[in-house]
């Protein structure tokens, strides 16, 4: 990664997470969601945190993307 990246291409090289995500620590939608996938103990549809490729709410922390 070179120093000129602007801010909006390095969100890009980051695959989205929830757990980079700003809002997982208070994040709704995230709490009901996980427990009931990490139950499944095999053939998950997807891991919890994956959510964050399809959520129009992602935003990824800045400390991330040091
Ligand atoms: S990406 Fe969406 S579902 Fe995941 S923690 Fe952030 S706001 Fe919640």
């Amino acid at each position: 990664m070179n120093s000129t990246s602007t801010f909006s291409e390095l969100q890009l090289r980051i695959k989205a997470s929830c757990k980079n995500c700003s809002h997982v620590r208070v994040c709704a939608i995230f709490r009901a969601v996980a427990p009931l996938i990490n139950s499944f103990e095999e053939a998950r549809p997807f891991e919890p945190e994956d959510l964050a490729q399809i959520c129009r709410e992602y935003k990824p922390n800045e400390v991330t993307l040091r």
